[in-house]
Formats: C-alpha cells, sequence, structure tokens
C-alpha cells in the first residue's frame, strides 16, 4: 500500500522540529523528507542531513529540471521539497513528513490533492512568545519578526487539514500518529485492496 504524504507546518517556536524527531523515534514507517535550501548552514547543520545546501544556480537548476515538488522563498532564502525522495518513499509504503511553511504546503495540496496538511501550534500565543524567550538564541527583533509572521501565518490556517496543539510533547506525538494512521483508511489510499474486490467480484 502506498505511504501518506503528510505536511507538517506551524509557527516558528511551535516546536515542530521536535515533534517530528520524537515521532521518528516513536514510530516505525516515516520517512522525513530533507530540503534543498539556498541558506548558509548553520552551526552544527549536515549536507544531505538537516537540507541539502544548494547555491542559488544549482537552486535554479533544480527547478528548472523538475526535481522540486514545490519551493518558496522565506525570509530572502529559497526552500524547496525533492520530488524522487518522496515519490520513492511513498512507494515502498511509507509515511512521508514534509516539514514545511506554508506558502509550500498550499503548493503541495494543489498538486497532490491527497497530501494531508497539518498544523502544530501551541496553546497560547503567550506560550509561543515564551518559548521563543526561552531559546535564548534569540534577539527582541527576531522575536517581534516571528511573532509578526505568525500573525500572517495564522490567516491561513483554515487551509489546513488538522490542528495539533502541542502542549505535552508525548500527546502532541501520539495524536499525530493516531490521525496520520487514520489516512490510510480513506478510499484514495485503499486502491490496491479496491482491485483486489473488483477481481473477485468477477467471477460472479
Ligand atoms: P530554517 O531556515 O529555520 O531551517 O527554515 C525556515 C522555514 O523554511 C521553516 O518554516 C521550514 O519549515 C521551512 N522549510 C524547510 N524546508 C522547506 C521546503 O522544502 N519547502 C518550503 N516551502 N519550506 C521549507
Amino acid at each position: 500500500m502506498q505511504g501518506s504524504l503528510v505536511v507538517v507546518s506551524g509557527f516558528s517556536g511551535a516546536g515542530k522540529g521536535t515533534v517530528m524527531k520524537r515521532l521518528l523515534e516513536k514510530y516505525d514507517n516515516y520517512a522525513l523528507s530533507v530540503s534543498a535550501t539556498t541558506r548558509q548552514p548553520r552551526e552544527g547543520e549536515q549536507e544531505g542531513v538537516s537540507y541539502f545546501f544548494k547555491t542559488p544556480d544549482a537552486f535554479s537548476d533544480m527547478i528548472a529540471k523538475g526535481e522540486l515538488i514545490e519551493y518558496a522563498n522565506y525570509c530572502g532564502n529559497f526552500y524547496g521539497t525533492p520530488k524522487s525522495y518522496v515519490e520513492q518513499q511513498l512507494q515502498a509504503g511509507k509515511d512521508v513528513l514534509l516539514e514545511i511553511e506554508v506558502q509550500g504546503a498550499l503548493k503541495v495540496k494543489a498538486q497532490i490533492p491527497d497530501a494531508v496538511l497539518v498544523f502544530i501550534t501551541p496553546p497560547s500565543m503567550l506560550e509561543l512568545e515564551a518559548r521563543l524567550r526561552g531559546r535564548q538564541t534569540e534577539t527582541e527583533d527576531v522575536i517581534a519578526k516571528r511573532m509578526a509572521r505568525a500573525k500572517e501565518e495564522a490567516g491561513i490556517m483554515e487551509q489546513y487539514d488538522y490542528l495539533v496543539v502541542n502542549d505535552a510533547l508525548e500527546t502532541c506525538v501520539d495524536e499525530l500518529h493516531g490521525l496520520i494512521q487514520k489516512q490510510h483508511d480513506r478510499i484514495s489510499q485503499q486502491k490496491a485492496f479496491i482491485d483486489k474486490i473488483r477481481q473477485e467480484l468477477s467471477i460472479y
């Protein structure tokens, strides 16, 4: 059976990265897509693990060759999802996770209507601000920019399929896992089984 394509977005500071990491640790059958980006690597980031780091020319080349499912400009850098890995993993029956921002998420949905869009949010915006401050690496200016960006992103939350509140990590991870597993029951995911039933009925 083909796996589900799951797009996860959320405000900066919502804890998406931690949720994804825990989901992959706790349950089998997930594959996390590694994006291409033109932004510079941060300390500790590894080529091919965190991102595929590209020059603007190499990124343009990937676009021209149709190698990306979607791409978007976020804060001055390009980010895109490589197509081949996602297709291979879905065909192998894996549930593929894309952790991408909202413009890209909507492009995925337009192209692949069966994709499930999940928005992760902290329980309140006061909590979001507290989490951003808690990182202790962000300046006041960056915190203000991220809260402004959250305000913009909140404007399109209705276009997502599910909203998951990240209050307690394990609860959030289990809820996300549960809703992804439910996607396998969707009729559109059951093509092989439906074909089998039709084949069996053909003798009557
Ligand atoms: P960062 O620079 O902090 O790693 O990522 C910035 C934003 O880009 C995050 O919201 C992240 O989810 C998003 N992002 C990462 N990869 C992709 C991608 O392939 N496509 C799109 N549209 N957004 C991405």
